[in-house]
């Protein structure tokens, strides 16, 4: 491997011209491997095609596209990003039902889109990639079905929320009735009736009690720590708005325009605390809790003693109605142990149940993980992360050469839609890419000291943003750091355009 150096702002050709060398590599044909046909994955296909790649595969560990719109199929399951904005940009939706579409309709937009382009035919379903290690300058990747890959390039398209954590309860395996993590629903399961117990208040129990709590005999809510919840309008479009969505171009766009401007007005709130816009976010939250929880005892129970946004702020059009249910119980007493029919509570009580869902939530720092990735040299992912997953730019890691992340470590921009996230993402990565195909290098990776200084930069900006306000949630790592990118969307967007040489290290 011999490194090229390049100077601010030069051209890769005249950095070797310096050296007195030509484009040496005739590298026009590159190998790509994605990992994952989740809509980071798909979008990776459409996009390595339009920008005229041939050679490529998807691996998927399961037998569908979909990623977290597959998994997640939990009763009321939707997205809280406004449908319009959580659609690829070059396939616009008019289809969609209203403003957050569900769980099944998205599924149902990634599966058009796939047959549409064609997608299919470049995966390869239920065959995870395994091993993923760099040696002479190739990726060398081996499959569980036992097959041996090769790879010039491998995008990581495997997504955030895929592991799910369920919470280490003591006795849950000694629970008789159904049991079961929010992202493995067992639809078997009848609720009509039942004595359901939901344990969590993540967007994911927020949504699964508005969605049963009028179906089920009983349902008790165990909270460990209340919500801020920010109320929001769930419109349904009529068919004369889905006319006009098909036939008028601009008023499809205008809904994506509108929405644009919430979530910019959201994610800079997010990244500073002392925000005016943040400020506001509080009041709406607070008054949606004054105005809309009756009785004063359950108000408390649902008053969070943290500031709104320091947690992932739960948008919801009708939470609070539906935890008034009669049928409905918000229990804050500390679960003591799980027993063979029930939940028994610190408190002494037994709350007997027919069917416990565990709504606790995903390992957020896994990403390609459990995948054995090594780089140069032998380098593992598991000990260069050893501390917390670092990424440049959330994008690629020093020493792993020519593998690139969607929506990778410290990414996640401000409740913001992850698919612009990725489109942004991938729209650098194919410039990386370039350098390849244009044979001006075979391999590029961050340089060490860029990486750190960006990470040292992230960091001291994160302690700035709401999530470093006092409050637990998967946001933080393990220093209690978060673990997101801490600056505006626009930058974000800046960043994304076009990347900035000098900060990677290129090799033949
Ligand atoms: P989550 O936000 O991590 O929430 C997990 C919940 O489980 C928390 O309320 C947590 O309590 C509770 N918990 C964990 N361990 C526990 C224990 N030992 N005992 C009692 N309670 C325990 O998980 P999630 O709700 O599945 O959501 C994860 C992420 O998925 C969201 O933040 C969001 O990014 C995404 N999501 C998005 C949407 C959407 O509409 N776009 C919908 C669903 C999910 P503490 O708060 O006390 O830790």
């Amino acid at each position: 491997m011999r490194v090229i150096r390049i100077m601010k702002d030069e051209p890769l050709s005249s950095a070797k011209a310096r050296r007195g060398e030509s484009n040496v590599s005739n590298f026009t044909e590159p190998r790509i491997v994605i990992i994952g046909a989740g809509m980071a994955g798909i979008l990776s296909v459409i996009k390595l095609r339009e920008a005229g790649y041939r050679d490529f595969v998807v691996y998927e560990k399961s037998g569908r596209i979909g990623g977290t719109w597959r998994e997640n199929t939990y009763p009321g399951v939707a997205c809280d990003v406004p449908a319009h904005l959580y659609t690829y940009s070059f396939e616009p939706n008019p289809e969609w039902n209203s403003t957050f579409a569900t769980g099944a309709e998205i599924q149902r937009y990634f599966e058009r889109v796939v047959e549409k382009y064609d997608v299919r035919p470049a995966i390869r379903f239920n065959e995870a990639v395994d091993v993923c290690e760099f040696i002479d300058g190739r990726w060398r990747l081996k499959t569980s079905t036992g097959r041996d890959d090769v790879a010039d390039v491998v995008i990581a398209a495997s997504g955030v929320l895929h592991h799910p954590f369920t919470a280490d309860i003591p006795g849950l395996a000694d629970f008789t009735g159904a049991r079961f993590h929010s992202a493995q629903w067992d639809h078997s399961v009848p609720l009509e009736g039942k004595r359901v117990g939901v344990i969590g208040t993540g967007s994911t129990a927020i949504q699964i009690t508005s969605a049963i709590v009028d179906k089920v005999g009983r349902f008790d809510l165990f909270q460990r720590t209340a919500q801020w919840v920010c109320p929001i309008e769930d419109k349904s479009y009529s068919e004369n708005d889905k006319y006009e969505f098909r036939t008028n171009p601009a008023a499809l766009d205008r809904m994506r325009v509108e929405a644009n401007e919430y979530f910019r007005k959201f994610s800079s709130a997010v990244i500073d605390a002392d925000s005016a816009e943040m400020k506001e976010i509080e009041a709406a939250c607070l008054a949606n809790l004054e105005n809309n929880v009756k009785d004063p005892v359950l108000r408390e129970k649902l008053r969070p003693n943290y500031r709104a946004g320091c947690k992932r702020l739960i948008f919801s059009p009708d939470f609070y109605t539906a935890i008034q249910h009669p049928n409905a119980h918000v229990i804050t007493d500390a679960i003591e142990r799980v027993e063979a029919n029930g939940v028994r509570l610190k408190s002494g009580e037994l709350r007997e149940l027919d069917v416990l869902v565990v709504a606790t939530g995903f390992r957020t720092d896994s990403f390609i993980r459990p995948a054995v990735v090594r780089g140069r040299d032998g380098i593992s992912l598991d000990d260069v992360w050893a501390d917390h997953p670092i990424a440049y730019l959330s994008i690629s890691i020093p020493k792993f050469p020519n593998f690139f992340m969607l929506n990778g470590p410290n990414g996640p921009v401000g409740n913001f839609s992850l698919i612009l996230i990725a489109e942004n993402q991938l729209n650098y990565i194919l410039q990386l890419m370039e350098k390849i195909r244009a044979g001006e290098c075979r391999e590029i990776a961050p340089r060490v000291d860029a990486s750190s200084s960006f990470e040292a930069t992230r960091i001291e900006a994160a302690k700035k943003s709401i999530w470093a306000t006092g409050c637990k949630s998967w946001y933080l790592d393990q220093h209690g750091v978060p673990a997101s990118w801490p600056w505006s969307r626009e930058r974000f967007f800046d960043v994304m355009k076009q990347p900035e040489f000098e900060a990677y290290e290129l090799a033949d």
